[in-house]
């Protein structure tokens, strides 16, 4: 029992995100990053959004929380005028989700690794109340199983692949070879310590793997949208990595020393030298040293 009512409380911890209580929209701006070869990075609200335009449409990844969407959408016009004709997700969260059921309205057909419209559908309880279920129209109806798929307009070929689950279960890697960009979603994150959706099927040695996976197929010039935080490069993933392998080693091992969760979160020295770099203000109680323990096998 113990156990099940702490994975319960995790996911309470890991969906809060998603809800982003507070945050006034009205005062959000899309900011454009020219990622070259006719692609590029919005940031706005919720995760970062990547654009590759092509001879006669768009391809959009992530859709940011649904109210910016009209922000969002005048963004990517201003950009192209062509139609967006697929939207691909790289997970099912809310701040990657939100602008899905107007993008389809508008005609866009989105596209999701198989697991990831039930996720939608049963979202597990949010602060103060049940969760809220997606509506239809948000979900995404082409779908795809086993390792990966291929979603094309002329000039663009995106490369979808399914990772072994890492930030959730339902993560999606876009690779734009022909570009050199890679569109990660949450299994990278540029700026702070990621979230982990434990209770979703991720975990820490999935996190290792994924962040493995963009750096065996990325170069020095590959550009890379991680889920949140700045266009970073191989570099950058790098050294992600190394903090995601450091933190695992020694949260693993205070476990195995018979550590509690609560004993390892409290350590604020176990991490110091990483939360000099990963920890965001205000992003306690620290949240990642908990996710790590729960996941780490
Ligand atoms: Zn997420």
């Amino acid at each position: 029992m113990k156990f099940l009512a702490s994975i319960a409380a995790l996911s309470l911890l890991a969906v809060a995100p998603a809800f982003a209580q507070g945050q006034d929209f009205s005062k959000v701006e899309e900011v454009v990053t020219n990622l070259g070869h006719n692609m590029y990075a919005v940031t706005g609200a919720g995760g970062n959004t990547t654009v590759a335009v092509g001879s006669d449409a768009v391809i959009v990844v992530d859709t940011q929380f649904a109210p910016v969407y009209d922000k969002l959408k005048a963004a990517i016009t201003g950009l192209s005028p062509l139609p967006v004709k697929f939207v691909i997700n790289t997970h099912y969260h809310g701040d990657h989700t939100g602008g899905n059921e107007a993008f389809a309205k508008a005609g866009a057909t989105l596209v999701a690794y198989e697991t990831l419209p039930d996720r939608m559908l049963h979202p597990f309880p949010g602060p103060g109340g049940p969760g809220v279920p997606a509506p239809a129209g948000a979900l995404p109806t082409r779908l795809y199983s086993g390792g990966s798929t291929t979603v094309t307009i002329p000039g663009v070929t995106a490369d979808l692949v399914h990772p072994a689950p890492a930030h959730t279960n339902t993560d999606t890697i876009v690779l734009f070879k022909a570009a050199n960009v890679i569109s990660t979603g949450d299994i990278v994150g540029s700026a702070a310590y990621p979230n982990i959706d434990v209770a979703s099927g991720g975990g820490i040695d999935g996190m290792i793997a994924g962040a493995d996976y963009v750096i065996a197929h990325a170069d020095a010039g590959t550009k890379i949208v991680p889920g949140h935080g700045p266009v970073t490069d191989k570099a950058g993933v790098i050294a992600y990595r190394a903090m995601l392998a450091t933190a695992r080693d020694r949260i693993a091992k205070a476990k195995a020393a018979g550590q509690t969760e609560d004993q390892v979160a409290a350590d604020t020295s176990l991490l110091a030298d990483l939360d000099a770099k990963w920890k965001a203000p205000g992003n306690a109680p620290p949240r990642f040293p908990r996710l790590v323990y729960e996941s780490v096998k």
